[in-house]
């Protein structure tokens, strides 16, 4: 296998690499195999030949929204670097590895704003989308055309956003679980707003200025859980309701698990929905705590919290 997808790819392909330092969790096992991608056309070579070998296989972004199991992940890990960004009108099309960072960075020297809010997500483009990424009230789905995806059959297609059932960190890709049955996004086509330097930069570091107020510090992959939908309110919920959603944080500050502990992995002091790793934590750990966390919401007001991150490598459910 190794043999044939260097040859068809003409890459360097790793062999028994940790997963644990490229995810903001720091923890895990090694990948079967790893290869990293620098552009577009090395990502779509890619991932036809491990889609052509019939391959296991799922494109790791910033690693950001993803609990990699301690055994790791039997298959093909494909590091996607791409960054390209190019304008056309009031448009650009960019590559899907690129890091959110970066991609505000470059769009304001261009004069370019909209994507403020998404300052300080640690995410790749790509990632964002798959998770419909948003903060403060916006999400990436309302700044998109569409995508270029190499799709599951090997066709490579364009989709429309309407096509893609964006939801609340949510859409069409995150839907299917198997990664390697979803496609894989190679570029991505947003509108964008033209600005004032100054004004966009000004909007970037208040949105930063909020996260390093509000956010916990240390290794983890922001919210853990998704709010909530509820259909029946309680009063004084009403108030913290967005969309009909209560924040998960706050369900689970009422049940106290603020500064809860599994092993090495344990609930923020400061926000009830950041699940953090000390340095050695497991994502054994990360499970058992997370089903406990989830039992305990159930068995208090009946809610079923689900986890807006995604696991990777895991058969079954945590013991
Ligand atoms: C400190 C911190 C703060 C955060 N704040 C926010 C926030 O405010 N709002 C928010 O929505 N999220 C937030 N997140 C979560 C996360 O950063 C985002 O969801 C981010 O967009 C995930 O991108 P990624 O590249 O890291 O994805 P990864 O974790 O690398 O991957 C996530 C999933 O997407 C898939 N994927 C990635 N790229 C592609 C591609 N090109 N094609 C097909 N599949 C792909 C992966 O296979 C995986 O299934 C935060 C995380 C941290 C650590």
């Amino acid at each position: 296998m190794l043999r044939g997808l260097q040859q068809k790819i003409g890459l360097e392909v790793k062999e028994n690499v940790s997963l644990k330092n490229l995810t903001t969790m720091r923890l895990g096992g090694n990948t079967r195999y790893l290869v990293v991608v620098h552009d577009v056309h090395e990502l779509l070579a890619t991932a036809e030949a491990v889609i052509e070998l019939k391959v296991k296989f799922f494109i790791l972004g910033g690693g950001s929204n993803i609990i990699v199991s301690d055994s790791g992940f039997d298959g093909v890990t494909i590091k996607n670097e791409a960054g390209e960004v190019s304008i056309e009108g009031n448009e650009a099309v960019i590559d899907s590895g690129i890091k959110l960072p970066v991609l505000i960075r470059k769009l304001a020297e261009l004069d370019f704003g909209g994507l403020e809010f998404l300052s300080g997500i640690p995410g790749t483009l790509g990632g964002a989308v798959i998770n419909n990424a948003g903060a403060f009230g916006d999400n990436i789905s309302n700044h998109l055309k569409s995508v270029t995806i190499l799709d599951r059959e090997g066709e490579v297609r364009i989709v429309l956003k309407d096509d893609l059932s964006f939801k609340y960190r949510s859409s069409l890709f995150k839907k299917i679980s198997k990664p390697e049955k979803r496609g894989v996004i190679l570029r991505v086509r947003l509108i964008l707003r033209k600005g004032a330097r100054e004004e966009i930069a000004r909007k970037i570091s208040n949105y930063l200025r909020l996260r390093e107020k509000n956010q916990p510090k240390g290794l983890s992959c922001g919210s853990f859980f998704k709010n909530p939908k509820v259909d029946l309110m309680e009063k004084d919920w009403e108030e913290l309701a967005k969309e009909g959603r209560i924040p998960a944080g706050y369900l689970l500050e009422q049940i106290g698990v603020k500064g809860r502990v599994e092993g090495g992995i344990f609930v923020s002091a400061k926000h009830a929905n950041w699940i953090m790793n000390k340095g050695k934590g497991k994502a054994e750990e990360v499970r058992i705590l997370a089903e406990s966390l989830k039992a305990e919401v159930d068995r208090r007001f009946g809610i079923q919290l689900e986890e807006e991150v995604e696991y990777i490598g895991f058969n079954g459910k945590a013991t």
